[in-house]
């Protein structure tokens, strides 16, 4: 297997390319820098040729790409259908707090109100610190350990960051 995006053979895998249940290959060096979001745009210049590609999946990731390394004039170039740009432009749930901050994996927050614990017969008082929250399945809503109390899930509107 070769990497869709650069060619290169190393550690090559499957990587969904979401919500649609289509693959990608992707090597190592692709996947891990599409997952930290930190993007070397001298290894993306492999995307030249990438967004040529006849294979749907693999024109929507390099879309993705470039719009995030900003390569408007590629972007330009590429021709999408209109099932595929729809596909390109989709985005994860976008969670933010009380004041419309952007919440994320790892931030620390404070609650805002008294928050009872449903079947645990127990609150979570207005003011209390919140650390190393994470995103979850459910929407809405972020996932966290709160003393006391155990893992809970919390709406993220009752939750300001800090
Ligand atoms: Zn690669």
């Amino acid at each position: 297997m070769i990497c869709d995006l650069c060619a290169s053979e190393q550690n090559v895998t499957q990587y969904q390319v979401k919500p649609r249940d289509e693959y990608v290959n992707l090597c190592q060096t692709c996947k891990e820098q599409i997952q930290s979001d930190n993007l070397d745009e001298a290894h993306f210049n492999c995307l030249n040729d990438a967004m040529w590609s006849e294979k749907p999946a693999v024109k929507v990731l390099s879309y993705r790409l470039l719009k995030k390394l900003g390569r408007n004039d590629l972007l330009d170039m590429m021709y999408l259908e209109d099932d595929e740009k729809t596909w390109a432009e989709y985005e994860e749930e976008v969670l933010k707090d009380s004041n419309g901050n952007i919440l994320q994996d790892g931030d620390n927050v404070t609650v805002i109100k008294d928050l009872e614990v449903k079947g645990a017969n127990k609150t979570i008082k207005r003011g209390t610190t919140v650390k190393n929250i994470r995103m979850c399945d459910t929407p809405g809503h972020v996932s966290c350990k709160v003393d006391g109390i155990g893992s809970v899930y919390l709406k993220v509107e009752f939750l300001k960051k800090i």
